[in-house]
């Protein structure tokens, strides 16, 4: 039996959230993206089945999915709406953070809500002039007689606009990046939506703007100093984990789409698949979909097993498999002609948000630096040799 086997419970209930996907998201989504939000009803609905609640352990209230069945379970969705993905991303990324580096009494306090949805998440670490070099953030956070006093903005934050509580990551003085749990009505916090996105356009985006906002000291997650190099990396890992298997789904969208558009369409008297240009287009495709499965499997299993390589791991997934599903969706644009621009196929979302994916949880100039550090460390030859030697 495969190391990657489901269980028959895991499986049913795979099969079960993939007809979810068929019936409730895969239709509207498009409009969605049109509308550039997502309706509360449909985000309700989803907690309310406990999917916002998938990754958290089930003594928190969660679904308590391992590893493997969570990224089959993000691919699924991203097939359906990458937007969705990454709001459920986002949500997921504060969530762990707070299991990771959260107190007893924070944990008690937020995760058994986050769990089931009744409140919302967001994480913001990007600011209007910081993005990349993220440990240089500018917002900052001063300690004021028992509390926190934060200023500074945010910008292309998901889930934002509709979040409860937002992960901020801050400059606290002398110590550096600190994390704080900024609850929305906190006092001196704004949020305003951003429209006009290329992709994610549902994902409910926003600035965050904090002037002056006073925030308890209950508020702060981990230590000052480690809210960069502690909350923020946790956070971007699981990110990361999400973007790739989230990429796998992407693909396979595109599979979908073309075999069935190339079966429909006829040119030059035939079906379209049975041109051989359009056939070398759907080769790549299926061999890119195999390749980012492969990748996003591997980082399941490492993270699964608590392989210290579990990171790179999800970062060259995220890294090929964003790439991957924009190549994907390119070619499929291709495969559909005009009618790939159009907004009655799933193609032209696919193609946009696949483009976002390149950017988010760390650019892929971000990824490629952090792997060619590895190869020349000399991290990535070990490895190598020690999965060579356990084939054995
Ligand atoms: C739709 C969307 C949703 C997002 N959601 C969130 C969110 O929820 N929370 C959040 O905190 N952020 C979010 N982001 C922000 C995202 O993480 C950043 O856009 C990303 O990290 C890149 O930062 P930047 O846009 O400032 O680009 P920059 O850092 O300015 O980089 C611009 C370009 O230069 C390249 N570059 C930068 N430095 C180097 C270098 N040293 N070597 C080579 N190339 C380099 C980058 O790869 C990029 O191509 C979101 C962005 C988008 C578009």
């Amino acid at each position: 039996m495969s190391i990657f086997s489901l269980s028959e419970e895991d499986s049913a209930s795979l099969k079960n959230f993939r007809d979810y996907v068929d019936e409730v998201i895969f239709p509207c989504s498009n409009e969605w993206e049109e509308n550039e939000s997502i309706p509360d009803d449909i985000l309700n609905d989803f907690a309310d089945r406990g999917f916002m609640g998938a990754f958290i352990p089930k003594a928190w209230g969660g679904m308590g999915m391992n590893n493997l069945r969570f990224g089959l379970f993000c691919a699924e969705l991203a097939r359906g709406s990458v937007s969705l993905l990454s709001i459920l991303t986002v949500h997921n990324m504060t969530s762990q953070a707070i299991l990771r580096w959260g107190t007893e009494e924070q944990k008690k306090r937020w995760l058994p809500r986050l769990s089931k949805g009744v409140i919302r998440a967001a994480f913001a670490l990007t600011e209007p002039e910081i993005g990349s070099d993220a440990s240089n953030i500018t917002t900052r956070a001063v300690p004021q007689g028992g509390t926190y006093i934060l200023n500074g903005a945010k910008k292309w934050i998901s889930f934002s606009t509709k979040a409860d509580l937002i992960l901020v990551i801050a400059q606290y003085p002398e110590k550096g990046p600190a994390a704080f749990l900024v609850e929305r009505q906190a006092p001196g916090l704004s949020i305003t939506p951003m429209k006009g996105l290329l992709g994610f356009r549902a994902a409910e985006v926003g600035e965050v703007t904090f002037n002056d906002c006073k925030v308890g000291t209950d508020s702060l997650l981990a230590n000052p100093g480690g809210g960069f190099t502690y909350v923020a990396s946790h956070a971007l890992d699981h990110g990361r984990y999400c973007v790739g298997w989230g990429g796998t789904g992407v693909i396979r969208g595109c599979v979908e789409a073309c075999t069935e558009y190339t079966r429909t369409r006829h040119q030059f008297g035939r079906a379209l698949r049975s041109h051989q240009l359009i056939q070398a287009m759907v080769a790549d495709m299926a061999t890119d979909l195999e390749a980012a499965t492969s990748l996003a499997m591997r980082a399941a299993d490492s993270r699964e097993t608590m392989e210290p390589e579990s990171i790179m791991l999800s970062s060259i997934s995220k890294y090929f498999t964003s790439k991957a599903a924009l190549r994907a969706a390119t070619d499929a644009v291709q495969i559909h002609g005009g009618n790939g621009c159009g907004p009655d196929y799933p193609v032209q979302r696919y193609y946009r948000d696949a483009k976002v994916c390149e950017i988010i949880e760390g650019s892929s100039q971000m990824q490629q630096l952090m792997i060619s550090r590895e190869v020349f460390t000399g991290a990535l030859v070990r490895r190598q040799r020690r999965r060579q030697r356990d084939v054995r």
